[in-house]
């Protein structure tokens, strides 16, 4: 405990911290420019100097720590004239044109002015003349601005870890600058915005910043896009989206945004391809706009013809919990069927399916912040840079603090360069590799033998598996030498407290859940889980792909993972619906495409998902929707699915509605309103609310007459319309609760005070930050014998390259949001297939051709990029872009015989040179 006196203010502290900061807890201001709580200290701008008795001169208080007995003075006379003379310097080489200014009002030189009561300036003006760079994406740089502070250089360089730019020149010219003054888009920038959001002038500004857009509101709701669920703050004007900035309060991204979530949200949200009226298809093919009455009639009129088997619903990872939820609702009591799934079939259906044998829960076991005190960081199958890049930031600030990263990929990924160790195996070798390290652990006797006795089963089946793995045989599988291998495996299992991430490199495989069986079995066998920084942490791909699962968005299970074929839990759900349930499971997302290819499947309503260019093989997905009956799609935009359907819906974005996501952490959060729904766009839960309700009443006209009528369901009762009349999502949390015991004690009041992770069994539970503390959730944890099988289709002379897929820093899934947004489509306009420079010579391809990429089930054209990043006879592409669909290439026939994952990331492919 230290005691200092500021201002004559006694203050007491615990911990280490400066005199600034001592001083800003306590409410004494003092003022600066280069101060930035989350960057080191730096003491640049000299404005927070202060008399300190006993240190000669005017220390700066920010660079200073308190010490026990210390007297400070931080606005004496004399302070106060040293302030306006550094002041006066700064102002001498800063144009003092407030009125033209867009930062107007909204600039930190105001504000210090106003402080220190500056009425005249004596120093003449010394002009820069400076060029402006006013041509990159998203922002303009006026260097003629800048005091030099140093903030942009230092957030670029200590927390994104970019060093994007530094100090160039010298005397008047020095500026921060990229490394020969080259435009961002060709330096190591990422347009985070992090340099704009903490510029104190406006030096750094957004292009479209403008003083009369100073806003009327400001809503602190949750990004759309990731997982990782950074919250961030909406400027609005006049009920548009003006400006996005971090939430410096933010509990994932404590003030930090990648550029999706930065610049990529106003454009989709205001766009003009949004759908404000509900559109029916016409005869010649054509849309024409409706009424909702007419909408929701014919819709509901032609549902109530199907039931059970004949029916099914795609939900979305985009919607609210609420929304979900609804959705889930509908399917299982109006429809009568358990046909509902959603995106988290093609993304992490493996980790909800492995993670549930092995240890009883399939999310991630850990928080987010924990990633930073891991002294290991196992990454496997995720390229967290680009597809969670504020997670990113977690772990290079580990490293930072001296963790060592191991990175398995087998593309040569940005973490890379963070990484102690980086392994580069064959794509779908991930078994036979987890396997090899498991089998060192064992053989060096690196273990937790009590951990492993004590709370975990299946273990000597286990070792005896283990002993006849071949640490040869791996290497000839994988392609990574013994050595990487045995050094790694001692790294996770002696370097504790050890994490493992994974994303989709593991979950998207046909043998998907076996991957995550090994990697399970790597944390049990050494401990590495129900204790701060370690665990497994599937890291999921979608704003809430979480939710969804919770929210019973599974053809297996209700809201909270609670099984449809347990008699006593489906009895409790009949009870509170007052409706007879389904018991028979149903189908899978890609089973449901499977099953309206044959025609079994008649009906379809497709919520915010876009199969067509996310399902493997886009002309099975397409023939299937074609094949139906009859297809409603709800979306914001005239998708590639929706094109297809014969109603579509128009929902409205995350902006227009209240709700709840859950982020990658099982952290559930707020979503707030901002702006009202965009022409007649709804929010998707009122939709299905409605919906359920004009199904029902023709229904229970129909149950009048049911003694005539017999393909009314076995399963109709009457009695649950009151089920859809739900006021705001507020109340749909609250039956959530009631029925889902992981949500069972959170409400909206209790989340406008504090976002909780589940489980929260009750009004008085905190949340739960780390699963399988005391013991898994199944009870012990559980080895499972796992065998390297190879992927369903491998190289061979027709097809000799295998394809595997990525995402994009700059895109989002199938492209429906970020491909509305110039900046983003000017940094990263086209799909490129990456090829090794000796495969490209090989085939006689330079950088920058066109080629046709063939696989056995389809063609697409695409330029070529040639890079060192892939291994000899991989090719690498994403599949954000409609124009060259990657997923039409891609293996629908055979799925994960358990969670029915098809193979998206093993393709052979053969390359075609094309000039057109
Ligand atoms: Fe949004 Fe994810 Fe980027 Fe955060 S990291 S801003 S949640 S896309």
């Amino acid at each position: 405990m230290k005691r200092i006196i500021i201002d004559g203010k006694q203050i007491e502290l615990e911990n280490k911290t400066t005199v600034f900061e001592a001083a800003k807890q306590n409410g004494v201001y003092i003022p600066s420019l280069c101060y930035y709580s989350q960057l080191a200290p730096h003491g640049a701008c000299r404005l927070c100097i202060a008399e300190i008795d006993g240190m000669k001169g005017f220390p700066t208080t920010c660079t200073t720590y308190v010490e026990d007995g210390m007297v400070v003075r931080t606005n004496t006379g004399l302070l106060q004239n040293l302030r306006c003379q550094i002041f006066e310097l700064i102002l001498s080489q800063h144009n003092k044109s407030c009125t033209t200014c867009a930062k107007n009002l909204r600039c930190e030189l105001q504000t210090i002015a106003a402080y220190l009561g500056v009425e005249r300036l004596t120093l003449p003006f010394i002009e820069k003349d400076i060029l402006v760079y006013n041509d990159e994406p998203f922002f303009n740089r006026d260097y003629n601005l800048c005091i030099l502070c140093g903030r942009c250089v230092r957030v670029c360089n200590e927390i994104r870890k970019n060093n994007a730019v530094d100090f160039a020149f010298r005397g008047i010219k020095t500026i921060p600058c990229t490394s020969f003054s080259k435009k961002l888009e060709n330096s190591n920038c990422e347009f985070c915005g992090a340099c704009v959001d903490i510029c104190p002038t406006g030096a750094i500004l957004e292009k479209d910043f403008r003083q009369s857009l100073n806003p009327d509101k400001v809503v602190t709701t949750i990004c759309p896009y990731c997982g990782v669920g950074c919250s961030i703050k909406l400027e609005i004007k006049n009920e548009k989206i003006v400006r996005i900035a971090p939430d410096i309060d933010g509990p994932a991204n404590k003030g930090q945004l990648c550029v999706k979530g930065r610049f990529g949200i106003k454009e989709f949200v205001h766009h003009k391809d949004r759908i404000t009226s509900p559109l029916a298809r016409q005869p010649d093919g054509s849309f024409k706009e409706i009424s909702w009455e007419e909408a929701l009639s014919v819709i509901a009129e032609k549902f109530a013809k199907y039931q059970g088997d004949e029916i099914a619903v795609i939900s979305s990872a985009k919607c609210t919990n609420e929304d979900d939820y609804i959705i889930q609702k509908f399917a299982r009591t109006v429809l009568k069927t358990n046909n509902i799934d959603h995106c988290a079939r093609l993304c992490h259906a493996p980790s909800v399916a492995g993670l549930a044998q092995t240890l009883g829960s399939g999310a991630m076991t850990n928080s987010i912040s924990e990633i930073a005190d891991a002294k290991t960081i196992l990454s496997i199958g995720s390229n967290s840079t680009a597809t969670h890049p504020v997670i990113g930031l977690k772990i290079k600030k580990a490293v930072a603090h001296g963790a060592k990263l191991i990175v398995i990929n087998p593309k040569k990924i940005e973490l890379c360069r963070f990484a102690y160790l980086s392994l580069h195996h064959k794509p779908g070798t991930d078994v036979a590799l987890l396997n090899g390290i498991a089998k060192v652990i064992v053989d060096e006797n690196l273990q937790d033998e009590k951990f492993i006795r004590e709370r975990c089963e299946n273990y000597d089946e286990y070792i005896t598996h283990l002993s006849n793995i071949s640490l040869e045989d791996v290497e000839k599988i994988t392609g990574v030498g013994k050595e990487l291998i045995i050094k790694t495996s001692r790294i996770y299992a002696t370097q504790k407290p050890a994490t493992i991430l994974y994303g989709m490199g593991i979950t998207q495989h046909t043998h998907g859940t076996d991957n995550v069986f090994v990697i399970s079995n790597l944390a049990l066998l050494t401990g590495n889980i129900g204790k701060p920084s370690t665990g497994l942490n599937p890291l999921r791909g979608q704003n809430n792909v979480q939710g969804a699962c919770d929210m019973g968005c599974l053809p297996g299970v209700y809201p909270g993972y609670q099984k449809i074929d347990d008699a006593s839990v489906r009895e409790k759900f009949e009870k509170f619906y007052q409706t007879n349930l389904n018991p028979k499971p149903g189908l899978t997302l890609t089973e449901m495409f499977k099953e309206a290819y044959v025609r079994k499947v008649k009906a379809m309503y497709i919520v915010g998902a876009n199969p067509i260019l996310s399902a493997p093989c886009l002309k099975h997905s397409e023939c299937s929707l074609t094949e139906l009956e009859f297809l409603v799609v709800q979306d914001m935009f005239l998708t590639e699915t929706a094109k297809l359907a014969a109603f579509v819906l128009p929902s409205c974005s995350f902006a227009e509605k209240d709700g709840t996501y859950t982020n990658t952490e099982r952290r559930v959060q707020l979503v707030n309103k901002a702006i009202k729904p965009l022409g007649e766009s709804r929010s998707d839960w009122l939709i299905v609310c409605e919906l359920a309700k004009e199904i029902l009443k023709i229904r229970r006209h129909l149950s009048l007459q049911k003694e005539e009528n017999p393909t009314v369901s076995p399963f109709y009762k009457e009695g649950i319309e009151g089920g859809f009349d739900f006021q705001n999502p507020s109340g749909i949390m609250d039956e959530i609760a009631k029925l889902t015991p992981i949500y069972g004690g959170i409400s909206y009041k209790r989340l406008s005070e504090k976002t909780l992770k589940w489980p929260c069994p009750d009004e008085n539970h905190p949340g739960t930050d780390i699963l399988h503390r005391e013991k898994f959730t199944r009870g012990k944890g559980l080895f499972m014998k796992v065998s390297y099988k190879p992927s369903t289709e491998l190289p061979d002379d027709d097809y000799p390259l295998i394809l595997t897929t990525e995402r994009l820093l700059y895109h989002y899934h199938t492209g429906s949001f970020t491909r509305k947004v110039d900046g983003i489509n000017k940094i990263s306009p086209e799909e490129h297939l990456e090829i090794n420079p000796s495969d490209a010579e090989k085939l006689g391809l330079s950088d920058g051709d066109f080629v046709k990429v063939v696989s056995r089930r389809g063609e697409i054209r695409v330029k070529l990029q040639v890079s060192e990043n892939v291994l000899p006879g991989v090719v690498s592409m994403s599949f954000h872009f409609a124009e060259s669909p990657t997923n039409a290439l891609m293996n629908h026939a055979v799925l994960d015989p358990v969670s029915k994952m098809p193979e998206l990331k093993v393709c052979p492919v053969a390359l075609r040179r094309t000039n057109n």
